[in-house]
């Protein structure tokens, strides 16, 4: 019986889905960009609720400044982007399955849709994006798991670290994840996690091709070598190259 109505409202849930996925499909870059950001402190520690507390929006500047000047470039008009802090919020968006088996993706990206619905209140506006960030604190947390975000409703779970040293690859983390959610694809290979030649790289027609000087925002890292790359420190060290300015509907 539970089971049966338990599918009835996902399927409720997934014609909602349909309904809004062409309705938001394609964002009008015409208009300004409204970044809702919803920080949590996903470890519960004091540290982490100490970080949170002192974010300010002036945090996400370099995040807002690198959008406009990409989106400028590409379009020789600006887009403009605000970011804005919203309320902390005390429950985590669902867990991000492991293994990525397709029945596991529909089933989490429903309840990732849901609890955005569920958290959302009339104060909040109407942003173009809602991010959740989940904060994690370094010394508790050496790896972070895989952030996500969806096209279809406009939100990601962004995996954090709560730390002042780590708030430039963050915001790394932050606009690759914003950029998915405008329909940009990753540009690596999912085993390897090394950038997919040529659209995976800052300068493809380069020669020598090796070392490369900039990391493509959606591989993720800087290829040094045919089978070797590194993390970028800052977002100055990566670039949006044209696949994914036209992916994202930059360029025609
Ligand atoms: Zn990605």
């Amino acid at each position: 019986m539970w089971k049966k109505i338990r599918i009835l409202c996902l399927l409720v849930i997934l014609l909602i889905v349909a309904v809004n996925a062409w309705k938001d499909k394609n964002q009008d870059w015409r208009k300004p960009v409204f970044v809702l950001l919803h920080p949590i402190n996903a470890d519960g520690l004091p540290s982490t609720q100490r970080y949170i507390q002192k974010l300010s929006v002036q945090d996400f500047q370099g995040a807002q400044a690198y959008l406009q000047e990409h989106a400028q470039q590409y379009r020789g008009q600006p887009i403009y982007f605000y970011f804005n802090i919203g309320r902390q919020l005390k429950v985590l968006p669902p867990k991000v399955p492991d293994h990525a088996r397709l029945w596991d993706v529909v089933l989490w990206s429903l309840k990732f849709r849901y609890y955005a619905w569920q958290q959302h209140q009339k104060a909040d506006g109407a942003p173009s994006l809602t991010l959740f960030l989940n904060y994690y604190d370094p010394a508790k947390t050496r790896e972070l798991k895989h952030s996500t975000a969806l096209e279809n409703g406009r939100i990601g779970s962004v995996n954090l670290f709560a730390s002042k040293k780590q708030a430039a690859q963050n915001k790394i983390v932050l606009v690759h994840e914003l950029l998915h959610a405008f329909g940009a694809t990753d540009k690596y290979e999912i085993a390897t996690g090394q950038p997919i030649y040529p659209i995976g790289y800052a300068f493809p027609d380069q020669k020598p091709l090796f070392p490369q000087a900039k990391a493509e925002l959606m591989a993720g890292h800087i290829p040094v070598s045919e089978t070797k790359s590194k993390m970028p420190d800052s977002l100055e060290q990566t670039l949006i190259n044209a696949q994914t300015a036209a992916e994202i509907g930059w360029v025609k």
